[in-house]
């Protein structure tokens, strides 16, 4: 492993190619207006270049190298064990949400609605905004299992309902 590339380039090219390093020129600046942020910013730098010199021992670079190497691997491995989650649980949504449009299906052929819209869209290609239930014959298969037994149960729910003006829709 070459120690030297631990230096960092921008740094580099900055001090030996240009004719001002651009943070001495800001620290000038900030010196006249913020004396005491720009004394925290030199030994902020100066410490930077002193790890920066500390980290081209070749003893130090390989032990930094590998510390990183198996830092990266370990992200590696905790990314991917969370990724694994994440697409399980957008498998049983998927699942639960085909489930839930099967069950709204056979709602709505119980009832005779729209399956698209129930008829609350205009714009559905399927009904034009009249698929409210009873506007299509009721599936008698799904009528019998989702409607009948709550009819049977609950018999005085059609007390007069019959007889009253049937609602345009
Ligand atoms: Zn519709």
């Amino acid at each position: 492993m070459n120690p030297g590339l631990f230096i960092d380039p921008p740094y580099a090219m900055i001090s030996n190619q240009l004719p001002a390093n651009p943070m001495q020129v800001l620290l000038s600046k900030l010196s006249e207006e913020q004396p005491e942020l720009a004394q925290l910013l030199t030994t902020m730098q100066q410490q930077r270049q002193q790890q920066t010199s500390e980290a081209i021992e070749p003893l130090d670079a390989e032990i930094h190298w590998r510390e990183q190497s198996e830092q990266a691997l370990s992200e590696l491995k905790r990314a991917k064990a969370v990724n694994n989650r994440l697409l399980r649980i957008v498998d049983d949504l998927k699942e639960a949400l085909e489930q839930q449009a099967n069950f709204e299906d056979a709602l709505a052929m119980a009832l005779g609605a729209c399956p698209d819209c129930w008829g609350e869209s205009v714009d559905c290609p399927n009904c034009a905004g009249r698929g409210r239930p009873g506007h299509f014959a009721p599936n008698p298969a799904q009528f019998n299992r989702w409607v009948l037994p709550t009819l049977r149960r609950h018999p005085h729910l059609l007390n007069g309902l019959l007889t009253t003006r049937r609602q345009s829709n």
